[in-house]
């Protein structure tokens, strides 16, 4: 059983087919997929998936750093909101993103603080998104962890020195198909970066893995991002799948066991 755990699978991209991609990652084991939310756009399409597929799509709740423009205070009350009403897998994906952008990094940081605090509320994991900001959102984690903030550097395609800053915090390295690029530099990261850290996505539709880098990326691409860190780490493929599958549950502990 593989989860993904992170993936927006409730996007216009599977608009068409996504009864067919849910059904092509159920015949490569994935039986858990986490959608991280985006901003208010999106939020109520991703609640519909999460109830169309009870118990094998589950929402987080948040607000995504490249949506923190004008308006965000509004968006902000809202994720406030939805948590006061129901509870959610995770806060994210939240972080800091300066590729894009960097008209609102002080808005970004105001963000990313109050969702932190949200996560230590709720007793829930942050998924960080940390888009040429890593430095920057790890010192914040720093900031924060007073020994009961818990998270995922999602997409994590940092260094050595930042990969063991981040499992000192007691955060997890989310590991999607960067791995798989040869050029990423990542593969010799994760060489040494233990097992124990690592949790498995696609953040689909983006990022597909070798060998289908470059087209729509879907959950059951995950397959590939597991065959790579096998090779990378020179265990079995089922290894790979039984160590990240035990790590989400440690890390995500309101999430039932099967
Ligand atoms: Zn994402």
């Amino acid at each position: 059983m593989i989860i993904d755990t992170h993936s927006h699978i409730y996007l216009p991209e599977f608009g068409e087919d996504r009864n067919s991609m849910l059904s092509r990652a159920e015949n490569e084991g994935i039986r858990l997929i986490l959608m991280p939310a985006i901003d208010n756009e999106t939020h109520l399409s991703m609640l519909e998936i999460e109830a169309q597929y009870p118990g094998k799509c589950l929402s987080m709740m948040g607000l995504h750093p490249c949506s923190v423009k004008e308006g965000y205070e509004q968006e902000l009350k809202i994720v406030k909101e939805y948590f006061e009403k129901r509870r959610f897998v995770a806060v994210g994906e939240t972080g800091l993103d300066f590729y894009w952008d960097r008209t609102f990094t002080k808005e970004q940081y105001e963000s990313f603080q109050i969702q932190i605090e949200l996560a230590k509320q709720y007793d829930i994991p942050v998924v960080i998104h940390s888009r040429n900001s890593i430095d920057e959102c790890i010192k914040v984690i720093k900031e924060n962890q007073q020994g009961n903030l818990k998270g995922v550097f999602h997409c994590f395609s940092g260094n050595e020195k930042q990969a063991k800053e981040i499992i000192d915090l007691g955060f997890y390295l989310g590991i999607g198909g960067v791995v798989t690029f040869k050029n990423s530099g990542l593969d010799k990261v994760m060489a040494d970066v233990d097992m124990k850290n690592v949790v498995l996505e696609t953040d689909a539709p983006y990022l597909a893995p070798v060998p289908l880098r470059g087209k729509r990326n879907e959950p059951a691409f995950i397959k590939y991002v597991a065959e790579s860190l096998a090779k990378l780490k020179e265990v079995s493929y089922d290894e790979v799948v039984r160590n990240t599958r035990s790590n989400f549950y440690k890390l995500f502990t309101k999430v039932p066991m099967p």
